[in-house]
């Protein structure tokens, strides 16, 4: 019997926990657990099974163990924000639980994201005999899956990985981000950065623009180059790659908005003193910007996130694309969010899924890239993700 513990009533821990709740084979006993109880409360109320919910603050390590001991969960899924992550994994250390999470740890205080605080942990998690899953997402997540998954049936080296995230959905706002709005603008503000030659290469953020037309007839959209964190464990676990990127597209609105905020330093992270008190303007940012959940019933439209993928087949040069298009209002009827939350929480659950029957095993720290991508895949097919892969370049840059 598995019982799980999702910590996090967002808009990616709703989906979660709808999804969970989808597969009961998997999924007995399922705690929806977060810093307000009434979210987890109201998520609780529209799923067509009863789950069990609590009150915690994952930034306690203390008070999240002693909730995993009163849950006794198979494993955890932390869907709240990359600041918890390290304290989560202590916690599931002290309790002797498996781990999943879908974005990898930032110091608060730093907008930079990169995997050495929780690769530091595989000693520890092997050594318990635990298991550890990093970047259960979309993106982090599937991207990996599918490189891996090209990397097994279509080429026989990987030599260049392009991932390649579009939203040609529409919310109405005149700003608003799909998901954590504080998480969102630190990552698009961060410099550009992507692997090239055994190197990686730096360029000022969003500076490097291109055109993807997306395949189905979904049309054409701007993609910028960015860093991601998917980049640094393909590059580690991929051997023989000589290039990797990441691209996403970005409306010419959200950009000019995007701009305008930053100029007058409402994207800071820094403390800033406002009326005899410490404000940090994006958390203030964060406050006035729609709550991503709320855009589930606003946005049409579509996402379509994939990867270009080259390499050699029998001697030859070949190039793959993978992808999945995902429809904002299809995934509002089925779960009351949005594509971006949807692309989320569906692959955690996978992710979950993979590890309570025994499809990925291990003990210690792993990434998405490590496993055998087949039964994943399967199950993406099976759980509201389908993929198609085109046998050709679509992507020039
Ligand atoms: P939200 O802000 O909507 O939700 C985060 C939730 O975490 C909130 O319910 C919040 O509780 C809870 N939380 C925050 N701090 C704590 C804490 N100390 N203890 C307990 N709960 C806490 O974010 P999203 O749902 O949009 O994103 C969730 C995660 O998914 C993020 O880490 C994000 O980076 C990741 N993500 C990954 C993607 C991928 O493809 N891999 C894509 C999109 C997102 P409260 O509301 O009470 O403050």
């Amino acid at each position: 019997m598995s019982k799980v513990l999702i910590i996090g009533a967002g808009g990616v821990g709703s989906v979660v926990a709808r999804k969970c709740a989808q597969v009961p084979e998997v999924f007995k006993e399922i705690t929806l657990a977060s810093r307000t109880l009434s979210k987890c409360e109201a998520i609780a109320r529209e799923l067509p099974r009863p789950i069990r919910t609590a009150r915690v603050d994952a930034d306690n390590v203390p008070e999240t163990v002693a909730l995993m001991r009163a849950v006794r969960p198979g494993l955890v899924i932390n869907v709240a924000l990359p600041y918890q992550d390290l304290h989560i994994m202590d916690a599931c250390l002290e309790a002797g639980v498996h781990y999943l999470d879908t974005a990898n740890y930032e110091p608060p205080d730093e907008a930079k994201f990169e995997y050495k605080w929780q690769w530091a942990y595989h000693e520890r998690f092997a050594d318990a005999g635990l298991m550890a899953l990093l970047g259960s997402g979309f993106d982090p997540g599937v991207t990996s899956v599918f490189c891996t998954y090209i990397r097994k049936h279509y080429l026989d080296t990987v030599e260049t990985i392009d991932i390649i995230d579009c939203n040609a959905g529409n919310h109405g706002q005149p700003f608003a981000t799909n998901f954590n709005p504080e998480i969102n603008i630190r990552e698009v503000s961060a410099r550009g950065r992507y692997y090239r030659n055994g190197k990686w290469i730096e360029t000022e953020p969003l500076a490097r623009k291109r055109k993807f037309t997306m395949p189905e007839g979904l049309g054409t959209l701007n993609v910028y180059l960015m860093y991601h964190e998917e980049l640094e464990s393909l590059v580690r676990h991929m051997p023989g790659l000589r290039q990797a990127r990441f691209w996403m597209s970005f409306s010419d609105n959200y950009l000019t908005h995007l701009n305008v905020l930053k100029n007058v330093g409402m994207t800071r992270i820094d403390p800033v003193a406002f009326q005899g008190r410490q404000i940090v303007p994006l958390q203030f940012l964060k406050a006035l910007l729609p709550d991503p959940a709320s855009l589930g019933p606003l946005t049409k439209g579509k996402t379509c996130i994939g990867c270009q993928v080259t390499g050699m087949r029998d001697g030859k040069p070949k190039t793959v694309y993978i992808y999945n298009i995902c429809d904002h209002e299809a995934c509002y009827r089925e779960v009351r969010s949005q594509a971006v939350s949807y692309t989320t929480g569906v692959p955690a659950m996978i992710g979950a899924k993979m590890i309570l029957t025994g499809k990925w095993k291990g003990s210690g720290v792993f990434n998405m890239e490590q496993f055998d991508p087949d039964p994943f895949m399967d199950a993406l097919n099976r759980h509201g993700l389908p993929w198609r892969v085109i046998e050709e370049a679509v992507f020039k840059a």
